[in-house]
């Protein structure tokens, strides 16, 4: 697995030429979708970046001595009791969602005697994490009898910001003008990869893409703008050519209907190549197409390549599963699935080069 990572810096600096004046953090959760969250961060730090977003404390533990102190570091989903002392200490900015996460995290401020930084989540239409509507009230209450709490930033998730015509989009706009006018002269932060794409209404003084940083489309309804960060090939483990009726893998899914040369790789379902890709999909060798057969195992799979020459491939030779000839966004919709998920479950078996 190679991550480019210049590739990934040109990103940001699309990305940030896209969004000015809003400044650009990058969504480096679940160790930045499999790229390596160290490698990635450092990496933007030195292009300019200075705000990151995890999901959960644990990563922002992890990350945090990796980051200068002008860094700022978020945690999406919040804080589970018991977390606020060692986030407070760390340096970790919490993107409060409830009352109750609210409620902890000033008393933390008061225990430390000094103010906290956090972010104030509501749910403007996608149901998943934040302060609903009705809460709003409460909250502005809430913080303006809270002098302990810096308040950074008000946010809110898109739900369908991949689908830019969903009316779904504008009225959840709609509400986080109301909440940004509540919450005045606090700034919004809004857009994923897909929000940056919808103009700057969208934009607010921060955006959080995720996804475009590592090459993924942010809309699978316009070309994707972003360049590719992350290929990946996988080794010929052995290779073989077997006759017409020859079952292939478990449960003898493929049957060969004529002599048929294959080769067995050395990934799997283990890996983060999907079982669904069993007799569904392909591999590439020197930008020919090797379907891939039968069964994905845990450990291996066996691809088609009658159709090359006979001493290629052999023992060792790599082939193609993510590069020039297969995107990401290709392989997901073999798998049935999304680019977002097959990246992050990219297996820690892969050897990740930096370039
Ligand atoms: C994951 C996530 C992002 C990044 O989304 P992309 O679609 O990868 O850009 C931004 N904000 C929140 C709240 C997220 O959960």
């Amino acid at each position: 697995m190679t991550v480019d990572l210049t590739a990934l810096r040109r990103n940001f600096e699309r990305i940030a030429a896209l969004a000015n004046p809003a400044s650009v953090a990058a969504v480096v959760k679940a160790d930045a979708y499999g790229l390596g969250a160290i490698q990635v961060a450092g990496s933007l730090l030195d292009a300019g970046c200075r705000h990151f977003f995890v999901a959960q404390a644990e990563e922002a533990i992890a990350l945090r001595p990796h980051l200068p102190n002008d860094a700022q570091l978020f945690v999406l989903n919040g804080l589970l009791p018991g977390a606020e002392p060692a986030c407070a200490s760390a340096h970790i900015i919490p993107v409060i969602n409830s009352l109750c996460q609210l409620q902890r995290w000033r008393a933390r401020a008061r225990v430390e005697g000094r103010r906290l930084p956090a972010v104030l989540q509501f749910d403007t239409g996608m149901s998943r994490l934040g302060f609903a509507p009705a809460e709003r009230a409460v909250v502005r209450m809430e913080i303006a009898q809270s002098p302990e709490l810096e308040i950074l930033y008000v946010m809110s998730h898109l739900a369908s910001a991949d689908e830019p015509t969903k009316g779904q989009n504008a009225a959840q706009l709609a509400e986080m003008q109301m909440v940004t006018k509540e919450f005045a002269p606090v700034p919004f932060c809004f857009a994923n990869s897909a929000g940056l794409l919808m103009g700057k209404d969208y934009h607010g003084a921060l955006v959080r893409p995720g996804i475009a940083l590592y090459g993924g489309a942010p809309q699978a309804c316009v070309a994707n703008p972003m360049e590719p960060v992350v290929s990946l090939s996988i080794a010929v483990a052995q290779t073989r050519t077997v006759p017409c009726g020859t079952l292939v893998g478990y449960s003898g899914t493929h049957v060969t209907t004529g002599s048929t040369r294959f080769a067995t790789l050395c990934a799997g379902y283990a890996d983060g190549l999907p079982r669904s890709l069993s007799g569904r999909g392909a591999v590439y060798y020197r930008g020919q197409r090797l379907p891939i057969l039968g069964r994905v195992s845990m450990d291996s799979m066996t691809v088609d390549i009658s159709g090359l020459p006979d001493d290629a491939p052999g023992l060792g030779s790599l082939v193609e599963v993510i590069g020039p000839h297969q995107t990401i966004e290709a392989l997901a919709a073999d798998a049935g699935t999304i680019a977002y998920e097959i990246l992050t479950g990219l297996g820690c078996r892969f050897r990740r080069e930096y370039r």
